[in-house]
């Protein structure tokens, strides 16, 4: 029972699939397998998670190489879920401009 002074505020960090960065949860997408085999975009929902910055370049990134996220979930990806991470690419786009 000792506290670390390195880490105060332990703010859980995961690991982008994209550019392989750690960041808080926070600022990160996650995309989960749920136990039926689906693929959906859930910040709570149990199952196996992946994690992407919710950032243009890691979105675009992620959406036009699913491969990074389907070998990080184990599963192929949904075009369903594709084209929902280009429609989030699109909402920060526009969220800047
Ligand atoms: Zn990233």
């Amino acid at each position: 029972m000792s506290d670390r002074p390195r880490s105060p505020a332990s703010a859980p960090l995961r690991r982008c699939v994209v550019c392989r960065q750690s960041a808080p949860k926070s600022e990160l997408l996650r995309a989960v397998r749920g136990p039926d085999g689906s693929v959906s975009l859930s910040q709570s929902a149990d199952g196996r998670g992946a994690y992407i910055h919710m950032r243009d370049a890691c979105l675009t990134a992620a959406a036009s190489e699913p491969k990074r996220l389907e070998r990080s979930l184990r599963i192929q990806l949904p075009e369903a879920l594709i084209a929902e991470l280009q429609e989030r690419t699109t909402q920060i786009a526009s969220a800047i401009a």
